[in-house]
């Protein structure tokens, strides 16, 4: 089929979660059904979507079938091997393309493509052995974050750093997995960027945001971000500059430190619609979910523009599923849940959106406030 794809063409999307699911409502918008691949029975996608095949994403028979089935197909679960996404993408269009996920799946990959490409980053190498952590830990210094190469989200697969005596325990807990030493960035903000980009080069890119995290999970986004006008345009410049090098059709969320001197640091990215994007749906005409399904339809993309200001709360496992009754109940909350039947610790179970006219966002010590009772652990994060 050619593109852009017409009304009622199929997008094929791996992965059935959260992001898979918001993306699907975003397609039928658009007039295009959605068919997804997924291991898990009843999940957050399906429940939105014209067809699902559920399947492991490494079965030859069921990735063609699946292949067969769609007129484009896209991602929004990065752990698909390589090979199952060179198949794919051996048989449909597959936007991202698979290169652009191979680097994104492999810390040192992506963080050389970084360098490559003239973004900062912490410092980093490569770790193997024992050996090689006392090496790089001598040349990065402490504090520092081993971090495994592949796999790690929220957190997991890492072990901070802070004495000697750290070493040969955070390394044998994160073995035989290959490994990357990070130097630890004093930040004084993460920030991230969602680009979209089309297939002939075109670029929309949604405003600079800050998150903060609870537990290693991000916990609230303020859009845009309170930091100076500098340092947002800074990391629109790098992100753009990236989303350019990879060449990525589709979105690309660039998580960023800000350095306590103001500098701007690329931690990762990930070639797909963002949590720090969720903001979007409310606050702009054209949300990150829309963006990457008309990047990857080929569609024209609208600038990424916001009318208001807003706040994300993210729901997180059984305590943030017991906030749901206030968050429905609670004027100026914009609730949105995922269908999970299980809060497990730790899951995204949903999220709320709390609109601002544009500059009226409120200040850090603001933010519990404008949550209502959805804010009271938000004390410490001002
Ligand atoms: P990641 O899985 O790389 O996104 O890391 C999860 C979180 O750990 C980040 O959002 C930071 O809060 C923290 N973190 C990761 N790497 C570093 C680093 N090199 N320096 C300081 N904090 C870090």
């Amino acid at each position: 089929m050619n593109f852009p794809l017409p009304p009622n063409a199929t997008i094929g999307l791996v992965g059935g979660g959260q992001l898979g699911r918001m993306s699907a409502l975003a397609a039928a918008r658009l007039g295009y059904r959605c068919h997804i691949l997924t291991r898990e029975v009843d999940s957050p996608a399906a429940q939105v979507s014209h067809c699902v095949t559920i399947s492991d994403y490494s079965d030859p028979a069921s990735l063609r079938a699946f292949a067969a089935a769609v007129d484009v197909i896209s991602f929004e679960f990065e752990n698909i091997s390589a090979e199952g996404l060179e198949l794919l993408a051996s048989l449909k269009p597959v936007r991202p393309a698979p290169d652009v996920l191979r680097v994104s799946q492999d810390r040192v990959l992506e963080k050389t493509f970084l360098n490559g490409a003239g973004a900062a980053t912490a410092p980093w190498a490569p770790v193997g052995s024992l050996a090689d952590l006392h090496d790089a830990v001598r040349r990065l210094g402490l504090p520092a974050v081993l971090k495994t190469t592949r796999l790690g989200y929220d957190g997991k697969g890492q072990a901070m750093l802070r004495t000697m005596d750290d070493l040969p325990s955070a390394f044998d807990r994160l073995q035989p997995k290959p490994l990357i030493l990070e130097g630890f960035v004093n930040f004084s903000q993460e920030i991230s960027v969602v680009v979209a980009r089309g297939a002939d080069g075109g670029m929309s890119a949604f405003d600079t945001v800050a998150n903060r995290h609870h537990d290693h999970i991000l916990d609230v986004t303020l859009a845009p971000a309170p930091v100076p006008e500098a340092v947002s345009e800074a990391a629109q410049s790098i992100a753009r500059t990236i989303t350019q090098a990879l060449n990525v059709v589709g979105l690309l969320a660039i998580e960023m430190f800000v350095d306590e001197t103001g500098r701007v640091l690329v931690n990762e990215v990930a070639p797909r619609p963002h949590n720090s994007g969720h903001w979007t749906i409310d606050a702009c005409p054209a949300s990150q979910f829309e963006l990457h399904i008309r990047a990857i339809a080929g569609l024209p993309l609208p600038p990424a523009v916001r009318h208001s200001d807003a706040v994300m709360k993210n729901l997180v496992g059984p305590e943030g599923a017991a906030l749901w009754p206030a968050a429905v109940a609670t004027p100026g909350l914009i609730p949105h849940l995922y269908g999970k039947a299980e809060a497990r610790p730790g899951r995204k179970m949903g999220h709320v959106t709390r609109l601002f006219p544009k500059g009226a966002l409120p200040g850090p010590f603001g933010i519990a406030a404008a949550l209502g009772p959805l804010g009271q652990d938000q004390g410490d994060s001002g």
